[in-house]
């Protein structure tokens, strides 16, 4: 008999097994059922526009389980991205203050967290986040992009170089033309002219082709009646960036009109015409063969540019040149009131066009205020521009 009883302990043990697998099912689905009830319950909430009832429902959520973490990342992303940030902060808030969160998932949180204070504008604790995950391998690079967009809107430019100067030699190279444009804006803010220069030729270090570090240069030099070396940094200029080169039409024509160097002076507004400088270059250089009573080289000079490159701004000056020789009468009144109609035309126009998304302005800005693109705004080409 008493061999049957311990034939029969297997069994019980079994019937034990099979009894308690059978109740953890029962309460994973028991929770899984209510899981997916409050997931409709939330998402009911969203599409009839109760977010706030929405958001309240799913962070109550994750006490129940940490699989939803991902989730309330997407949700928090979706939030701020519909510009509701003080949601986004309150979920990537509640995330963090999870103390079961992995280090990697807790970095991700901060990650969102820091993106919701920049995009509310709370830049010094966005700062803060950033900083700290600065040193993470893993958001090091996102941190610092992050790091020099703060630096960026509160015009901390040399917080923002000593970001970029930190970074590994390939990245530099990618953002090389906006380090030089941090250390012009330096050089802007500069007090003293031989700090401005100091800067602008760190500006150069960093990018050799930065048009607005010689330009600059050639306005400073030109204040100085230091000519010599305002016309070199216009050489320069006119190698690095001929799109820029219009600009320092009113230094060159100084520098070297001091110098009673005007053959020099039209030498270089034909280099830059070769180098493909727009109209208003080839419009300088007429204007001096007629201030050397040279009018027929003028008017030569105008005609080919209009045929090559057919500019409103290219006619207009040919019209004035026709105006001054004309007779007075009927015929001329006519052209002078044509000229005034094209002048009204040229003013009403951009002269300038980002590059990069397109914005239109009427003056040179270096930094697009609408892509925020650094050196993209340039000139107009074509009929109505260069
Ligand atoms: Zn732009």
């Amino acid at each position: 008999m008493l061999e049957l009883l311990f034939l029969l302990l297997p069994v019980a043990a079994a019937y034990g097994w099979y009894m308690g697998r059978r109740s953890i099912r029962l309460s994973q689905n028991h929770k899984s059922k209510k899981l997916s009830r409050d997931y409709f319950t939330g998402l009911n909430f969203l599409l009839s526009n109760e977010s706030d009832k929405a958001v309240d429902l799913f962070i109550s959520m994750l006490d129940v389980d940490d699989e939803t973490i991902d989730t309330h990342l997407s949700l928090g992303s979706l939030f701020r991205k519909r510009g509701e940030v003080d949601r986004s902060i309150k979920i990537h808030q509640n995330l963090i203050a999870r103390p079961s969160l992995t280090t990697e998932q807790r970095d991700l949180a901060m990650m969102e967290l820091g993106k919701d204070y920049m995009a509310a504008g709370f830049y010094d604790r966005a700062e803060e986040i950033f900083t700290n995950l600065v040193n993470q391998d893993e958001h090091s690079d996102e941190a610092e992009t992050q790091l020099i967009n703060i630096y960026q809107i509160t015009k901390e430019w040399q917080n923002a170089i000593d970001i970029t100067l930190r970074l590994p030699k390939k990245r530099q190279q990618l953002l090389k033309s906006t380090t030089a444009h941090f250390f012009c804006q330096l050089a802007d803010e500069a007090d003293v002219e031989t700090k401005q220069i100091k800067l602008l030729q760190q500006a150069i270090k960093q990018d050799k082709n930065c048009g607005r570090a010689w330009l600059t240069l050639a306005k400073i030099y030109v204040d100085q009646h230091q000519f010599a070396d305002c016309k070199k940094s216009l050489s320069s200029l006119l190698a690095a960036d001929i799109d820029l080169f219009a600009d320092g039409l009113s230094y060159a024509k100084q520098a070297f009109e001091e110098t009673n160097d005007i053959d020099g002076y039209e030498t270089m507004l034909q280099k830059a015409i070769e180098a493909g400088a727009g109209v208003s270059v080839v419009v300088a250089l007429a204007e001096s063969k007629i201030s050397h009573e040279n009018d027929s080289v003028a008017e030569k000079l105008m005609l080919d540019s209009l045929y090559r490159h057919p500019t409103m701004k290219g006619f207009r000056h040919l019209m004035n040149l026709h105006i001054t020789q004309a007779e007075d009468g009927q015929a001329k009144q006519s052209m002078a009131m044509l000229g005034k109609l094209v002048e009204q035309q040229i003013k009403f126009r951009p002269s300038f066009r980002c590059t990069a998304c397109g914005f239109p302005s009427h003056g040179l800005y270096w930094h697009c205020p609408s892509c925020k693109e650094w050196g993209s705004i340039k000139r107009v080409k074509g009929l109505d521009g260069e």
